[in-house]
């Protein structure tokens, strides 16, 4: 066995589509438009999945965000583009350090990969 054999190559992945839209509605909730399908995703939902290193526990994955923590009335004060992959969300409850990638984005919006991907 050659070195190489032990080398586990990282698979070209491409990058995750942006959404045509995010709009927040009357009742927080994110309209993500995603080639012309609009999935809703309520605000506690996108909160509680928050994917930052203080919600979630860098190298295991883990969860340490407790869902009983979050208001129930939690809404976006302010949504930020983060370069062309991400955006990032400052909560009513003082929590902006999450990055949501497109990604991440699509998974709670329930409509998965582009095909091909
Ligand atoms: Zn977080």
């Amino acid at each position: 066995m050659g070195l190489l054999d032990h080398i586990q190559f990282q698979k070209q992945k491409a990058a995750a589509e942006p959404p045509q839209s995010i709009e927040i509605d009357a009742e927080n909730r994110f309209l993500v438009t995603w080639s012309g399908v609009l999935s809703v995703i309520p605000a506690l939902r996108l909160r509680d999945a928050c994917p930052c290193a203080t919600c979630i526990e860098e190298g295991t994955g883990r969860k340490i965000l407790d869902p009983a923590t979050i208001p129930a009335d939690i809404h976006a004060l302010e949504v930020r583009p983060v370069g062309s992959y991400a955006v990032q969300i400052a909560w009513s409850d003082g929590h902006s350090s999450g990055i949501y990638s497109w990604e991440t984005l699509r998974r709670l919006s329930g409509v998965g990969d582009p095909p091909g991907g």
